[in-house]
């Protein structure tokens, strides 16, 4: 599933920015920090992630979890 967005949902801005978030992750106690995220962003500061940069974050996870 696939959705592009067009408009922030939340304030309904529609001039989204690309930009690159980071995102940091604890697990069973240990921290891992995913960075370069390729993201769009609000000016109101909501983030949103397409389909491929999920998976990019899956990845990391798997990695991060062997
Ligand atoms: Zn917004």
């Amino acid at each position: 599933m696939t959705i592009k967005l067009s408009q922030c949902v939340v304030c309904g801005h529609k001039a989204l920015s690309n930009s690159m978030e980071s995102m940091e992750i604890e697990e069973n106690g240990k921290k891992f920090t995913i960075e370069k995220i390729p993201a769009q962003k609000c000016s109101c500061g909501e983030v949103y992630i397409d389909a491929a940069a999920s998976k990019y974050i899956d990845k990391q996870l798997e990695n991060f979890r062997k």
